[in-house]
């Protein structure tokens, strides 16, 4: 193994091996360290990739990549106990390439293949190394711990992938710990069922893809949600709130999980399904105003482990995360140009950041779950209380229709003041959508 590398990368995620790929190509010599078994093998995803960075880097990459199905339909479901609101919006626009740049993934093959494309590039990917710090010398990181024999591998500059769960950008003192409030606990299953049934189930032609997303009694009227994407011959299932709230709540995450597998509305989806694997992770929510510094003398932060996840409605992190993945690898391509990893010749990362939809996403939505965490009643009282006006609406009796109508208002005005839900809905749809 060379004594020296252009670039360590601490991380097989997305963000780590975009960073790589792009540094290979250009001839740097690069080494990956992965704690897990292969690339994909530690990594959790819900499993819409969105790929406006990916395709840049690799174009028409689905045609070689592992995805699942392309995202064509897109449904947003409110549940009470036994009922749902829901909308659904399908678009034969998205079924012609790029796809809306939007698929279905399994992490563990996804990750696999892309990380293959940056060994062929010529980055070294070295896994099943955890890597327990980094190495400084006068104020600057000069290399890494790595836990075998011979461990201390060097190089002119370092970049922090390692994910959600952070400790090394902790370390470094640029990352404060975060709070259970700014972190996501996530379960996830993958339910295999035959790829007709999903077709059938879902109303799609073959490759079409469906996202659906769930939110009021789908996570016990937390703030959270709950989720089903359609893959091939699979559903990824998912449950995520903020730590803070399934604390307050005395909630687990599996028992979350199961009782949103168990909804008389979801339960239908998954009928006859067979949980094939069941993972858990954490999604960073810090909200911008907490983002971490990204550079130091010698180390740019990336992906999860800068905070980098769109949280509204939107759920992008793997593409925020390749996308941060690139302009490190393009800012150590001009620091290398210069001769100067500092804190200073790194700064182009920043610049970069913060001229990209990254920053500007980050700036508009990254607030959102603090916004919202002001505003419980809107996943619980609210889902409830619109959900028993429609059901008075659509209830069928020798009432005159009129007056089925006037109670089922009088019922949901007892509950909320029109001002208030429209003032409420108001500062919702600002901190979402
Ligand atoms: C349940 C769930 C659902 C999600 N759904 C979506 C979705 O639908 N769409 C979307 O865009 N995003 C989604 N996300 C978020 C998305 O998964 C992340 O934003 C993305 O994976 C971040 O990529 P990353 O490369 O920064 O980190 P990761 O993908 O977490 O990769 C980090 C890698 O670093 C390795 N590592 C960590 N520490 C060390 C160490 N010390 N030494 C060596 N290796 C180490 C890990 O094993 C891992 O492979 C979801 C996340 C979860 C948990």
């Amino acid at each position: 193994m060379t004594d020296k590398f252009d670039c360590i990368v601490v991380g097989a995620g997305p963000a780590g091996v975009a960073c790589a790929y792009k540094l290979a190509k250009a001839g740097l010599s690069v080494i990956v360290f992965e704690r897990g078994e292969y690339p994909g093998s530690k990594n959790v995803s819900g499993g819409v990739l969105y790929s406006t960075v990916l395709n840049k880097l690799i174009p028409d990459f689905w045609q070689e990549a592992p995805v699942e199905r392309h995202v064509a339909k897109r449904r947003y479901s409110i549940l009470s106990k036994d009922s749902e609101m829901a909308v659904e919006f399908s678009f034969d626009e998205f079924n012609k390439p790029p796809y809306n740049n939007s698929f279905t993934v399994l992490r563990s093959k996804f990750d696999r293949w892309f990380a293959k494309k940056a060994e062929d590039a010529g980055a070294f990917i070295l896994t099943e190394t955890v890597v327990d710090d980094f190495i400084r010398e006068s104020g600057k990181v000069i290399g890494v711990k790595a836990r075998r024999e011979g461990g201390d591998i060097y190089a002119n500059v370092v970049v922090c992938a390692e994910g959600a769960n952070s400790l090394l950008a902790e370390k470094t003192g640029l990352k404060k710990k975060p709070t259970d409030h700014q972190m996501i606990t996530a379960e996830k299953e993958i339910i295999s069922l035959p790829r007709e049934v999903i077709e059938d189930r879902f109303s799609l032609d073959s490759d079409e893809g469906m996202t659906i997303e769930f939110f009021g009694d789908a996570v016990k009227g937390m703030i959270g949600s709950g989720f089903i994407y359609t893959n091939k011959d699979s559903l990824s299932v998912g449950v995520g709130c903020p730590i803070s709230v399934m604390k307050k709540n005395n909630m687990r995450p599996n028992d979350l999980m199961e009782a949103f597998k168990s909804h008389p509305i979801v339960r239908k989806f998954l009928r006859g399904g067979k949980t094939e694997e069941l993972s858990a992770k954490m999604i960073p929510e810090p909200g911008y105003k907490n983002l971490p510094a990204l550079i130091t003398n010698g180390l740019l932060i990336v992906g999860d482990a800068a905070g980098f996840v769109n949280p509204s409605l939107y759920r992008e992190g793997s593409n925020m995360a390749m996308a941060s993945g690139v302009m490190a690898a393009e800012a150590i391509l001009e620091a290398k140009e210069k001769g100067d990893f500092s804190e200073a010749g790194l700064n182009s990362y920043v610049k970069r950041l913060n001229e990209s939809f990254v920053m500007k996403d980050l700036k508009r939505f990254g607030d959102a779950p603090e916004r919202l965490s002001g505003m419980p009643h809107l996943f619980k009282e609210y889902p409830d209380a619109i959900l028993k006006m429609a059901e008075g609406y659509f209830t069928v009796s020798d009432m005159p229709k009129r007056e089925t109508q006037q109670l089922a208002r009088q019922h949901f005005r007892d509950k909320i003041s029109v001002w208030k839900f429209l003032w409420d809905m108001y500062k919702a749809r600002r901190a979402i959508m």
